[in-house]
Order: C-alpha cells, then sequence, then structure tokens
C-alpha cells in the first residue's frame, strides 16, 4: 500500500516556506472553525494572531483530534458501546494514532520548535527486529539484518553469476560488466569466485552466531562465520514483500517522536489557542449566506448544551467520513466528494508489559517487527530505552481486510487475539503482559476510519480544496500527504490563505 501510494506521487517534500502572510486582516472579521485537531488548532492559531475574531467548535473533551496519545487513567468509548479503560502505570503510553515524523515534515517540525515541543528519535528500522512467517523456518522469526544481508548476497550472487558468463552483454558493456562484478562482490559480500558464503567478512554484515561474536582475551574470544539462509527460502518467505518497508522516502532515516506521547503537540497547540474551544459541541449543520456563515451544534454528550455561531468564514476540519452525515450547505459536486472519499482502516493495540524483555532479553532497542499474522507489526517504544521497564508496546497495526475484521470484535477478543499472536514470535508475553488496549479506528464515533485515500485526485480534489463561498476545508484529506500530520498543517495554511485572500479583497 505504502509503495503504491508512493508511486501514485504521495510523498512528496513539503512545499512549507513558514506561515502565510496574512498582514492587513480586516477589523471584526470573524472565523469559525470546525474541529480541535491539528489542522483546526493551527488555522485558529495563525488566524488569531493575524488579529482575526476566531471559535472553534470541538465534538470531543479533548484537543487534538488523532494526534492521540493513551495514558493510565484514560478511557476510550467507540461505537457500538465499547468502553476501554487504559490501565499502563505512570509514565507509560501509546501513541494509538500518529507515532513517527518524517525529518522533511517540514512544517510539523517547525511548529514544534516554534510551540517548545522536544523531540527525540524514532526508530523506524531496526537490524535486529525480526521478520516472521507463519509459513517458514518453522514459524521462528528472524533477524532482520540476516535476511536482508542474504538476500542481497543471494540475488548478487546470481547477477554475478549472469554477468560473468556475459549474460548481460545487450544491457551493460563489455567494460562496465568488469565494474558491474567488482560492485557485486563489493556491494553482496562475494567471494573471489562471486558466492554469498558463511565467511567473517559476511558475518560482518549479516552478524556472528549466537556464541561466535568477537570477544576478548582467550575465552572464546575469536569470531565465527554464520550461516547465511538460502536464496529459495528466502523467495519463497516472501521476506522480500517487506525489506523496502523502511526505505520508502516517509521512512527514511532520522525519524523523531515528541518526548512524552504525540499529543503533546496538539497539547502546545492547545496552550495558544484552548481558550477559543467550545467542547462537548457536536456540529449538525452548516448554513451559508450572503454575509456570513451560520453553525448548528448540539452537545456531544449529556450534560452540554447546544448552540448556534455565526462567522463570516467557516474553516471545516471535520473528517469527510463523518461531515458527509450532516447537513452541509455547500455546492453539490463539493457534497459529492465529500461523500466519495473513501478512509483507511486501522487497528492499534498498545501492551504494558513488565518488563522491557525485548530489550533485555533479545537486544531490540526500538524498531518494527513485521509478520504475515494479522497484527502485521510489533514496535518496540524508542523512549526509556535501558530502563528496567515497564515498556509499552506497539502489539499491533492491522490494516486491509484484516481490519474488518478487528472492527467486528469486542475488545476484549481483540486484546486476546494480539497476545495469542504476539506470543509466537516473543514466548515471553504472557508471563510479562499486565495490561492492554485495543482501538479500532473505524469504532472512533469522530473519526469513522482512519485517513483519506483519495479514488481519483484528478477529477475531486480541487473541488474539495477550494472555497465554497465562504466554506473551506482543511485536514489530512485536503493535503497530498494523507494518514500525515504535515498534510493537516499544510491544507489548514492554505484555508487560511484563502481565507485572507476573500477577507481582504472584499
Ligand atoms: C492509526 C493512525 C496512524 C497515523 N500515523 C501517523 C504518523 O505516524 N505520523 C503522522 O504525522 N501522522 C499519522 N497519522 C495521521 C494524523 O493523525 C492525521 O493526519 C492528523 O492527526 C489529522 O489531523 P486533522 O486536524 O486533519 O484531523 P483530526 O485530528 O481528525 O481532527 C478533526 C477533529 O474534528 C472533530 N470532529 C469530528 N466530528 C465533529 C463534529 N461533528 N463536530 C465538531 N467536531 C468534530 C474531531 O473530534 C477532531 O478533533 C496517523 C493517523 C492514524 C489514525
Amino acid at each position: 500500500m505504502m509503495s503504491a501510494m508512493t508511486s501514485l506521487g504521495h510523498a512528496q517534500q513539503s512545499p512549507y516556506r513558514g506561515p502565510p502572510d496574512l498582514n492587513g486582516a480586516p477589523e471584526g472579521t470573524s472565523v469559525v472553525v470546525l474541529g480541535a485537531g491539528l489542522a483546526g488548532m493551527c488555522a485558529a492559531m495563525e488566524l488569531r494572531n493575524a488579529g482575526y475574531s476566531v471559535q472553534i467548535l470541538e465534538y470531543q473533551d479533548r484537543a487534538g483530534g488523532r494526534c492521540w496519545t493513551l495514558k493510565g487513567g484514560d478511557t476510550i468509548e467507540e461505537l457500538g458501546g465499547y468502553s476501554q479503560n487504559v490501565e499502563f502505570s505512570d509514565g507509560q503510553y501509546i501513541n494509538i494514532g500518529p507515532w513517527r515524523i518524517p525529518h522533511h515534515h517540514l512544517a510539523l517540525l517547525d511548529y514544534c520548535h516554534r510551540l517548545n515541543v522536544p523531540l527525540e528519535v524514532f526508530v523506524q528500522e531496526n537490524q535486529n527486529a525480526y521478520l516472521h512467517s507463519t509459513q517458514h523456518f518453522g514459524g521462528k522469526p528472524v533477524r532482520y539484518g540476516h535476511a536482508w544481508a542474504d538476500y542481497v548476497g543471494g540475488i548478487t550472487e546470481l547477477l554475478a553469476k549472469a554477468a560473468d558468463k556475459g549474460a548481460l552483454e545487450q544491457a551493460v558493456s563489455v567494460e562496465d560488466t568488469e565494474i558491474l562484478l567488482e560492485s557485486l562482490k563489493s556491494f553482496g559480500i562475494l567471494d573471489k569466485n562471486y558466492r554469498y558464503t558463511a565467511s567473517l567478512d559476511t558475518a560482518e554484515y549479516r552478524g556472528y552466531p549466537d556464541a561466535g561474536a568477537p570477544g576478548g582475551g582467550l575465552w572464546d574470544a575469536a569470531p565465527e562465520p554464520s550461516e547465511p539462509i538460502a536464496l529459495n527460502e528466502l523467495l519463497q518467505s516472501r521476506f522480500w514483500q517487506y525489506m523496502r518497508n523502511h526505505t520508502t522516502y516517509r521512512h527514511h532515516a532520522p525519524m523523531f517522536q515528541p518526548v512524552g506521547g504525540m499529543e503533546e503537540i496538539a497539547h502546545a497547540f492547545e496552550r495558544e489557542v484552548g481558550d477559543l474551544i467550545t467542547h462537548n459541541a457536536r456540529v449538525t449543520r452548516v448554513v451559508q449566506g450572503e454575509d456570513g456563515v451560520t453553525v448548528d451544534y448540539e452537545p456531544a454528550r449529556d450534560g452540554g448544551e447546544g448552540g448556534q455561531v455565526t462567522a463570516d468564514y467557516c474553516i471545516c476540519t471535520i473528517p469527510f467520513t463523518v461531515l458527509s452525515q450532516l447537513d452541509i450547505d455547500v455546492s453539490p459536486e463539493m457534497r459529492r466528494v465529500m461523500r466519495q472519499l473513501h478512509y483507511h482502516e486501522a487497528v492499534k493495540a498498545g501492551l504494558e508489559m513488565k518488563r522491557r524483555f525485548w530489550e533485555r532479553d533479545e537486544q531490540i532497542y526500538g524498531g518494527i517487527t513485521l509478520t504475515d499474522l494479522p497484527i502485521a507489526e510489533i514496535g518496540y517504544p524508542a523512549n526509556e530505552m535501558h530502563s528496567d521497564g515497564p515498556g509499552v508496546l506497539l502489539g499491533a497495526y492491522v490494516y486491509g481486510p484484516q481490519a474488518y475484521v478487528y472492527n467486528s470484535m469486542s475488545p476484549q477478543e481483540r486484546l486476546e487475539s494480539v497476545l495469542s499472536q504476539g506470543e509466537q514470535i516473543h514466548p515471553q508475553y504472557r508471563d510479562e503482559f499486565s495490561s492492554g488496549v485495543v482501538l479500532s479506528w473505524h469504532r472512533v464515533p469522530w473519526m469513522l476510519g482512519c485517513y483519506s485515500n483519495w479514488d481519483d485526485r484528478g477529477r475531486d480534489y480541487e473541488i474539495a480544496a477550494t472555497m465554497d463561498q465562504r466554506f473551506v476545508c482543511a485536514g489530512e484529506h485536503i493535503s497530498y500527504l494523507p494518514g500525515w500530520q504535515e498534510g493537516s498543517l499544510l491544507s489548514a495554511l492554505d484555508a487560511v490563505r484563502q481565507v485572507h485572500e476573500r477577507a481582504t479583497s472584499q
């Protein structure tokens, strides 16, 4: 999915050049912002700083939207009446939505800098994490670094054989064949006969056997070669499907995470605009007129009050999954696009373990294990490395059709399923598990999905991103960076630009 999205052009460098110039805001001009996720709060902050009168209507009692970190004491409510209490120890958390920030997400990094959100490194690729197939290697996990080095060795050996026999002469000149052979030998760690075999040279890349790493003194000091995995086994295991995962542009190292959880970014925005937010306000209707916009809202939960807000302009960051079910007064074309935009599915699990056994027992510090089990991924925390514990693992990041299977389970069934799969990779699971939470994003009432997926961007995107009378959409979905906070911020800044241009031209 990720590589398909990359090839569709969803992986462009952020065009962020700083906040827009909003000089000359007409006095008394008002803007109502719908939704207090990052897009809504960023738009509100820039508009207020420029002199606009702003208010935000937000469904939840918290700000941040999908920028959400679960900690002990939190409660999650899902559609269907499911409720989960998070029972993590003090200081432990799971980023149940966004968890990593690419180094080229310039807007997000700049706002973190300006709003004093400390960042630390997020480990994406870890050669000591695992690849796992239920059908191969006896169902035992294989170190990613072993599989990677051996796969590169295996295919470079094959290519070297072909080049040596002159089979590539149509594609590579005689002179270049010499260089190609030299490069394959160096890149694949092939021997002088262009074979990839067990040797101290290959061990230096794939790793040493458990009792054969280089030591000191006399006792067990001399290193020993490790045995590569045969190419045919690697081919059949289909581990190669996972090997490009960490190398997509969006996952290039280094990546970052806020210290203390992703929601620290939301808290930072909230410090700027928290006073503008009306919580527990479920927007139900937007009506546009010659002179302004009227928004109706009702209490999202018992005990609140409904109301009506009028403003000159409206920036709406409510996801289209929800918005398409509301009474929104926009052009029929924009309504069609709202209804048709598809959102991906995802289920994420956080599992608190008493001990950081992945570090102590298996020397896995951060990074991700990939498996053909429905849980798909196990993510190891990049915070508090080397501490005694506890620690919270990302126990599952389920996507694709499997996510719909999880959507139909109760939280308890999901948790049991996640644990029973995870223990196939880490047998320590049952002994070390203390508490867990599994969120199905389709069941989140204010979201109903994970992130947007444009079927026909060429036909629909401009309609969604262009101001309709006095109403303009913003958010992750109004960007070429779907599923990334950077897209939310960039779209918010563009919505602000559109409002400002309209307001100053009148
Ligand atoms: C599982 C998952 C993993 C992700 N991973 C990453 C990642 O690693 N890195 C990254 O950068 N991004 C990631 N993202 C994407 C990122 O979370 C989003 O792009 C971003 O947070 C969206 O911000 P937003 O303001 O556009 O929308 P939201 O955060 O969805 O804000 C919309 C707001 O509207 C409110 N709302 C909804 N309905 C109503 C209503 N009727 N009335 C009033 N308010 C309403 C909601 O409560 C919410 O606060 C991930 C997302 C998910 C779900």
